[in-house]
């Protein structure tokens, strides 16, 4: 099966998240579980989970169309104490949220080494992080995110996750989302079907399609290797449809979340309604 969704709105209860994806004819959805701008929130109470569990019920969906996405204050790469130890127990609070709420993946951006260490250093940062984290939780996986690799952001090679993940002692409960966008800012061609299956090939052959949990499906505004992140709705950036079909045919892209985070949301729906079509193909 393919699941295909978009990045919605938790606004006002992340039972709305549902509603909104529902809305939009999606099959998965992304959210945030708490406002993203803020380091920590109230704990969810039972009732509030019980409306989103029977939300999710009524629609639908189970854990694995849903790909909850982090803060984006969190650094779990920090060089500093502070910054460090913030990010971690923010992250601690994200990963419980998604395990109270019954989802069983979390993704987030690796981190930035904020040019205060060295690659290196930051990376093991971050696995470190990820081995702390699963040690605090259960049943919720940690989806590395690829990166643009903008500014000290790390994750923008497959040598940077495929570091990670080498370093997480709980391999079953590490994965990765591959975002269009970011992989194309980052120097991966993927704008022809040959151009999709090299870059696809390099990502199995450094870090595994076992490793995939997630998709984020958005075309790129800047060219090929610019390192910036912006977004296009599909088809009208430098990659173009082709690599858009590609994925929706190809079956190791089954089963898990390929979520739109497209900057024009009136077209949410005609793109899922096109990707679906396109699945079918
Ligand atoms: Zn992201
Ligand atoms: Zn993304």
């Amino acid at each position: 099966m393919k699941y295909f969704g978009a990045h919605v709105s938790a606004s006002g209860g992340v039972e709305n998240a549902v509603r909104n994806a529902k809305d939009i004819g999606a099959t998965a959805f992304a959210l945030f579980t708490k406002n993203q701008r803020q380091w920590l929130a109230p704990e969810l109470t039972p009732s509030q989970i019980e409306i989103f569990k029977q939300a999710m019920a009524e629609a639908g969906y189970t854990a694995a169309q849903v790909l909850p996405h982090d803060s984006y204050l969190i650094n779990l790469g920090h060089p500093d104490e502070d910054g460090l130890e913030k990010s971690r127990e923010s992250f601690f609070e994200e990963m419980h949220r998604c395990e109270l709420l019954g989802l069983d993946r979390l993704n987030f951006h690796p981190g930035s080494h904020l040019k205060r260490i060295d690659e290196e250093g930051s990376l093991k940062r971050i696995a470190e992080s990820i081995n702390m984290a699963l040690e605090r939780s259960k049943g919720v996986t940690a989806v590395l995110e690829n990166t643009a690799g903008q500014g000290s952001n790390l994750g923008f090679k497959f040598e940077h996750l495929a570091y990670i993940i080498d370093r997480v002692e709980d391999k079953s409960r590490v994965g990765v989302c591959l975002d269009t966008c970011h992989s194309f800012a980052a120097g991966y061609d993927l704008r022809t079907r040959e151009a999709c299956d090299a870059t696809f090939e390099e990502f199995e052959r450094i870090v595994g399609f076992k490793y995939l949990r997630g998709m984020h499906l958005n075309d790129a505004m800047r060219p090929l290797g610019s390192r910036i992140d912006r977004h296009s709705p599909l088809g009208d950036g430098e990659i173009g449809w082709e690599c858009f079909k590609y994925i929706a045919q190809d079956p190791r892209f089954d089963n898990i979340p390929l979520i739109l985070e497209t900057p024009d949301e009136e077209r949410w729906a005609k793109e899922i309604e096109l990707l679906n079509n396109f699945s079918k193909l």
